[in-house]
């Protein structure tokens, strides 16, 4: 039997360990994908690797998985965050997924000047992240946080995390991270307007601060985020 289907759950997981699925992963797994008792899944839940498991309970509104054997160890992304300006909708959802697939540890919506969105549902992107890291074979989870002003950020900021700062006006600049030391890193990407002259005023003024530039041309910045993190990972990070 092959198991395909992997879920991410809160309950910790080991070998005989019964798991309670939820009513929406009951729904997905019963209804919309058909399985039934005994059939086998994968499971994760960010901290135990990820598991085997046997279908023991197939219920309408629930159901329960045990645990069979360990089919991954626990594998944590780098310390990379992603810092970036939510932009439309359908492109901040965007950003989220390819962030999970691409590899971070955690990803920080910021309100800059230019930015459009006041609020946004951090629930549904949390959700996001974890059906991404669901489909892409990961065992962690990224925590997406709230919406927070980029200033608030840069003030509590620890300067120990440099942050490598897509800077739009470098476009065409050479870009390089030679010499840059592995560790704890974020990156920063900025909305639709760019950052305001105030802004790079003051992150030109951070000692923390890398800028950089993503080549010869203006990319949206969903694609500015996906290159940054191509770019991190394949020079500093678990791509190595
Ligand atoms: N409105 C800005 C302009 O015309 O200069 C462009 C903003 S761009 C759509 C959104 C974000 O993507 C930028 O703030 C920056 O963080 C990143 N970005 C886009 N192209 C870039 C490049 N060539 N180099 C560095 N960062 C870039």
């Amino acid at each position: 039997m092959t198991a395909k289907i992997r879920l991410c759950v809160d309950h910790p997981l080991g070998t005989g360990q019964s798991v309670a699925l939820t009513e929406a992963q009951a729904h997905y797994l019963f209804g919309v994908m058909r399985l039934g008792a005994e059939a086998r899944i994968l499971l994760f839940n960010g901290r135990d690797g990820e598991w085997l498991a046997r279908i023991a309970v197939a219920g309408k509104r629930g159901g329960s998985a045990e645990c069979l054997e360990q089919t991954a160890p626990q594998r944590m992304p780098p310390d990379l965050w992603l810092v970036f300006a939510p932009i439309k909708k359908a492109r901040t959802d965007f950003i989220v997924e390819k962030a999970v697939e691409l590899g971070v540890a955690r990803i920080l919506p910021v309100q800059t000047e230019f930015t459009n969105a006041e609020r946004i549902r951090q629930d549904r992107l949390q959700s996001h992240a974890v059906e991404a890291a669901e489909q892409c074979g990961a065992t962690h989870v990224p925590v997406v946080e709230d919406l927070t002003a980029l200033e608030k950020l840069l003030a509590r900021w620890d300067a120990g995390r440099r942050i490598l700062w897509a800077d739009e006006a470098r476009v065409g600049a050479a870009t390089t991270l030679a010499g840059a030391e592995p560790g704890p890193w974020a990156i920063l990407i900025g909305p639709e307007g760019g950052f305001s002259p105030s802004e790079r005023r003051r992150l030109a003024a951070l000692p923390f601060v890398a800028p950089v530039s993503l080549g010869p041309r203006i990319l949206r910045a969903d694609t500015a985020a996906c290159a940054a993190l191509t770019l991190w990972q394949a020079s500093l990070g678990d791509w190595r």
